[in-house]
C-alpha cells in the first residue's frame, strides 16, 4: 500500500488528522464520525512516511477488545508491530520487565478483584458490611486511588466530590488504609497500583524512564474523554515533556466519571497544549439517518456545552423501534424472536448485540436465547487468554504439541484434548459453564480454521501464543450480550437496548443532575452503537402478573416520534395475544405517543383533555374503598393515570376498557364491572 492509499479512505477532516503527523493533536468529535479510523490511518501514514518506527508508537485505548480492534485495523493498513494496548496492559508489561532490574525479586501477583482483600480488611477493623456494601466500598477505594487520594484525605475528597459513601466516610478511610496495608504485605497489585507504580518507577529511576522514552516516541490515545487522573499521570510520565501525542474523544460519551475519569483532559487539551491542532469531525459514517436522528434528539436534551450535531452519511434504514412488554420474560422472548428474525433474514449473529445497563440483566436474555436456540456470548472477548479454562487448554495443548506425531490431524487432536476438559458437542446452560464452553469451542474452531490451512499442532500452539501476547482473541460466533459500558467504541448492524426503564436508565441510584446526565450519555452511547437496526424496549413489571410499576426511561419522553411496536403482534403466544395493542398516536394531535403515561391517556401530556372530572372523583372514591377492603395500596388497583384515562374515555363496554394500556384481563375480571357501572352512570 502506498502512503496515499492510507489517506484515500478518509474525508477532508479525517485526512487533516492523519496528515498532522507531528506534535499535539486533538480530535473532538461525536460517535461514529471516524475518530478511531482517523487515528489508525494517522499511525499507518506516519509509519509509511517514515515519521516514526512502528515500534516507537504506543496506541492506548480503553478495553482489551478495543485494543484488539485497533491492532486488527493497523494490520490491515499495513502497519503491524504497532503496540496497541490498554493503559493497564501497557503499564503491566513495562512494570514486569523492569521489576527484576530495579526492585528485584518476583513481581507481585495481580488481583482481579478487590473483594477478597477487602473482606480481610473488614475483619481487621471488625466490620461486617454486606455484599453490596462491600462492592460499594471497593468502588470508593478504587475512586480514591484513581483520583490520587490517600486514606487520610479520602473523607475530605469524597465530601468535595459529592460522593455518596456507602458507609460513613471515616469507615471507608480506615478500610482503605487496611486494604492497602494488606495488599503490600501480601505482595499484591491491583489495577490502580499497576499504573501508579509504573509512573513511580519511571520517576525514581531515570534509566528506566530513559529506556521507555527511548522506545516510545509517538502516543495516541482513543476514548480520551474517559481518562482518569492516574492514567493521565502515566501518560505524562511516558511523554516526559515531549508533545508527540494525539488524543481523540467525544465529551458526550463520558461514561466513567463515577470511577474518577474526567473529560476535562480532552476539553482542556488545547489549553494544556496551546500549539495543538484541534480538529472536529461531524459526519457520522456508522449509522443510518434514522439512528443518527434519534442520537441527535437524545443529545439535544442533554446538559452539555458540546452540542455536536451528527450528520448522517449512510442511506436510509429502518426506523428505531420502541417496544413495551408486560414483564421481563416477555421482553426476553420478544427480543429473542426479533433476533431470530434478523438472523433468518441474513444478519449474522456476530453483527447483533443486546446491551443493558447492569450485568445482572443478561440472565433473562441468556435464558431466552437458549430457549430460542440462538447462540450468544456473554461478554466481549475480554481477557480471553486469561480465562482459567483457556490457560488450562493452552498448557495441555503445549504438552501435546511436544509429543505430537507429524501425521496427527490438528482438528480431531485438539477436539480430543478439549473434550477432556469439558468441551461438549452442545453448549450447556447459562452462566459460567456456558462461558467456559464458549472459550473451549472458540479454541476448537480456531484449530479447525488453521487445519484447513495445513497447520499442525505445534503451529497451532505457536499461533495461540502469538495471539495471547497480542491479546488477539479468536472470534466467538454469537449474539453479543454486553453492558453499555463495555460496548463503547464498538458497533453492530443491529442493537437491542433492553430494560430502558426509569430506575435502570437512569439507574435508580443516580441522583444528582450530574449523575443523571452520565446516564443519559450511556443511552447515547448505546444508541450510537447501531449501524442500521435499533430497538429499544422495556418491561412494565419484573415478573409475569407482577405489579406493573415501571415506566419507560424519562430520557425517551417526547423522543420517539415513531410507532410503538406492539409486543402482542400476530403470531404471539397466547399470553401476549390476550392483551391489546397500545394506542400509537395522540387522539388530539395524532403525534406518536411514547411514554407509558401518554399511551395510557391516549394523548400527549400537553394536549387538552376532555376529562369528566366528576367521574374521576367518583372513580377515586371507589378505588379508595376497594383498596381498603382488599388491604392493598390504591395504586395497585389502578394508578392515577389509568383512572384519568378512564375518566377521559368513559368506556362503555369491556373492550373499550381493555383498550386502555395497563388494564389487562385480570384487572378487567376483578374491577371491570364496578368501573363500567360508574362510567355508564356518568354517560347517562
Ligand atoms: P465512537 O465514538 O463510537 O468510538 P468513532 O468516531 O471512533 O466512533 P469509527 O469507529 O472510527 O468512529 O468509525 C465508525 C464507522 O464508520 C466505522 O465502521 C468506520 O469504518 C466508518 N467510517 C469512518 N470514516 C469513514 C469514511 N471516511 N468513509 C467510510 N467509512 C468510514
Ligand atoms: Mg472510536
Amino acid at each position: 500500500m502506498e502512503p496515499d492509499d492510507v489517506l484515500a479512505g478518509l474525508d477532508p477532516e479525517q485526512r487533516q488528522v492523519a496528515e498532522a503527523v507531528r506534535g499535539p493533536v486533538c480530535v473532538l468529535a461525536g460517535a461514529g464520525t471516524g475518530k478511531t479510523r482517523a487515528i489508525t490511518h494517522r499511525i499507518a501514514h506516519a509509519v509509511r512516511t517514515g515519521v516514526v518506527d512502528p515500534q516507537g508508537v504506543l496506541a492506548v485505548t480503553f478495553t482489551t477488545r478495543a485494543a484488539g480492534e485497533l491492532r486488527q485495523r493497523l494490520r490491515m493498513l499495513g502497519a503491524p508491530g504497532v503496540q496497541a494496548r490498554t493503559f493497564h496492559a501497557a503499564a503491566l508489561r513495562q512494570l514486569t520487565y523492569f521489576w527484576p532490574k530495579v526492585i528485584g525479586g518476583d513481581p507481585p501477583s495481580i488481583i482481579q478483584s478487590k473483594l477478597p482483600l477487602l473482606i480481610d480488611a473488614c475483619r481487621l477493623i471488625r466490620k461486617n458490611p454486606d455484599k453490596s456494601e462491600l462492592r460499594d466500598i471497593a468502588s470508593e477505594i478504587e475512586w480514591a486511588k484513581v483520583t490520587q487520594l490517600a486514606p487520610d484525605d479520602y473523607a475530605a475528597g469524597a465530601a468535595k466530590a459529592g460522593r455518596a459513601s456507602p458507609v460513613p466516610v471515616e469507615e471507608v478511610a480506615r478500610l482503605y488504609e487496611a486494604y492497602e496495608r494488606l495488599r503490600r504485605e501480601r505482595h499484591l497489585l491491583d489495577f490502580e497500583t499497576i499504573l501508579e507504580l509504573t509512573a513511580a518507577v519511571m520517576t525514581e529511576h531515570r534509566e528506566v524512564a530513559a529506556q521507555i522514552r527511548q522506545q516510545y516516541r509517538y502516543f495516541v490515545v482513543d476514548e480520551y474523554q474517559d481518562v482518569n487522573p492516574l492514567q493521565k499521570l502515566l501518560l505524562d510520565t511516558w511523554l516526559g515533556g515531549r508533545d508527540d501525542v494525539c488524543v481523540v474523544g467525544d465529551p458526550n460519551q463520558t461514561i466513567y466519571s463515577f470511577t474518577g475519569a474526567t473529560p476535562r483532559y480532552l476539553t482542556g487539551f488545547a489549553v494544556e497544549h496551546p500549539d495543538a491542532a484541534v480538529i472536529k469531525l461531524v459526519r457520522d459514517y456508522r449509522s443510518t439517518p434514522q439512528v443518527v436522528g434519534l442520537a441527535n434528539r437524545i443529545l439535544a436534551k442533554a446538559r452539555t456545552p458540546h452540542r455536536l450535531e451528527l450528520i448522517a452519511q449512510r442511506p436510509d434504514g429502518p426506523d428505531p423501534v420502541f417496544t413495551e412488554f408486560d414483564d421481563e420474560a416477555a421482553e426476553g422472548e420478544g427480543v429473542a424472536r426479533a433476533v431470530r428474525k434478523l438472523m433468518d433474514t441474513g444478519t449474522p449473529a456476530s453483527e447483533i448485540a443486546v446491551l443493558f445497563r447492569v450485568n445482572a440483566q443478561s440472565e433473562v436474555y441468556e435464558q431466552a436465547f437458549k430457549s430460542a436456540g440462538v447462540s450468544y456470548l456473554l461478554r466481549g472477548a475480554e481477557r480471553f487468554f486469561e480465562r482459567p479454562e483457556v490457560r488450562q487448554a493452552v498448557v495441555l495443548l503445549r504438552g501435546a504439541a511436544r509429543s505430537a506425531a507429524a501425521e496427527d490431524d490438528l482438528a480431531p487432536t485438539v477436539h480430543h484434548i478439549l473434550a477432556g476438559i469439558g468441551l461438549t458437542p452442545e453448549p450447556p446452560g447459562g452462566g459460567t459453564a456456558r462461558e467456559r464452553w464458549e472459550s473451549l469451542n472458540a479454541l476448537a474452531e480456531l484449530a479447525e480454521d488453521l487445519a484447513t490451512k495445513g497447520a499442525d499442532l505445534p503451529a497451532f500452539v505457536a499461533e495461540l501464543e502469538r495471539r495471547a501476547s497480542e491479546q488477539h482473541a479468536p472470534p466467538i460466533e454469537g449474539v453479543t450480550l454486553a453492558s453499555l459500558h463495555a460496548a463503547k467504541g464498538l458497533e453492530w448492524d443491529a442493537v437491542f437496548l433492553v430494560g430502558v426503564t426509569d430506575g435502570m436508565l437512569p439507574i435508580i441510584y443516580a441522583e444528582t443532575p450530574d449523575q443523571i446526565e452520565e446516564e443519559r450519555r450511556l443511552l447515547y452511547v448505546g444508541v450510537t452503537r447501531a449501524r442500521a437496526h435499533l430497538r429499544l424496549s422495556w418491561a412494565l413489571a419484573r415478573s409475569a402478573g407482577g405489579r406493573r410499576s415501571r415506566r419507560p426511561s424519562r430520557f425517551l419522553d417526547g423522543l420517539a416520534g415513531r410507532p410503538v411496536a406492539s409486543p402482542r403482534a400476530a403470531a404471539a403466544p397466547p399470553r401476549e395475544r390476550r392483551q391489546v395493542a397500545a394506542p400509537l398516536s395522540c387522539r388530539v394531535c395524532a403525534k406518536t405517543l411514547i411514554t407509558g403515561a401518554e399511551q395510557k391517556l391516549g394523548r400527549c401530556a400537553g394536549c387538552p383533555a376532555d376529562l369528566d372530572e366528576g367521574l374521576l372523583e367518583r372513580l377515586k372514591s371507589w378505588r379508595a374503598v376497594a383498596a381498603k377492603e382488599a388491604k392493598i395500596p390504591p395504586y395497585v388497583i389502578f394508578t392515577d393515570v389509568t383512572l384519568q384515562a378512564i375518566a377521559e374515555r368513559v368506556p362503555a363496554v369491556e373492550g373499550d376498557l381493555l383498550a386502555i394500556p395497563g388494564i389487562g384481563r385480570v384487572k378487567l375480571d376483578r374491577y371491570g364491572e364496578a368501573v363500567l357501572a360508574l362510567c355508564r352512570a356518568a354517560s347517562a
